[in-house]
């Protein structure tokens, strides 16, 4: 289906330098199954592009879901070491560039990674961030991007962390966005997932 534009969404395009709350769907403190490593995934709330078959429709709305602090976040990954990084999940990530921009920040700083999930093409979203800055910082602070909506007539179980062969992982840096690429061509290659 045909991507929305992030203009006709609801974007939060907030001018505070620091957005200090994220409009949530709910988290999951321990994962293992939204890319390598044991990760922190935030499930952003609101999404505008409706695919068929979608396993998350209660994160469409972009009025459900509650607010949280973006400390609030921070401290479940800084209270856990397990942790290895953050993933983005949704809902749409990129209609609440701000706050993740900042969050970046902090895993970074923490010594972490962070994956961003998208249901735009990076294509998209390169001709968006012309037009919007927070998504075009987002862009350059993020280390790996699986990009694409999910498309039902694509599914696939043989894929690690993606849904439809048409979502692409993406690395946006040669640290340790390579080293997250990397890590999931040798879990595909490997077929245990
Ligand atoms: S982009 Fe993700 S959350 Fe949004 S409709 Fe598609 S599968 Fe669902």
């Amino acid at each position: 289906m045909k991507p929305a534009d992030l203009g006709e969404a609801n974007v939060n395009t907030g001018k505070a330098a620091c957005a200090a709350k994220i409009r949530m769907a709910g988290v999951v403190p321990e994962s293992v199954t939204d890319g390598p490593g044991v990760r922190l995934v935030v499930f952003l709330q609101g999404c505008p592009h409706h695919c068929p078959g979608c396993h998350n429709p209660e994160t469409h709305d972009p009025s459900g879901g509650r607010d949280m602090a973006v400390q609030e976040i921070l401290s479940l990954y800084d209270d856990d070491p397990l942790l290895s990084g953050v993933t983005f999940s949704g809902g749409e990530p990129f209609l609440q560039p701000e706050p993740l921009a900042d969050i970046t920040d902090y895993i970074h700083s923490a010594g972490g990674d962070v994956i961003c999930y998208t249901g735009f093409t990076l294509d998209k979203l390169q001709v968006i961030a012309r037009e919007n800055a927070s998504v075009d910082a987002l862009m350059g602070k993020i280390d790996l991007l699986i990009d694409g909506p999910f498309l039902i007539g694509e599914r696939s179980l043989d894929i690690p962390f993606r849904g439809s062969r048409n979502q692409r992982v993406i690395a946006m840096n040669e640290g340790k966005g390579k080293r997250l690429a990397d890590e999931i061509k040798r879990v595909e290659n490997r077929g245990t997932f």
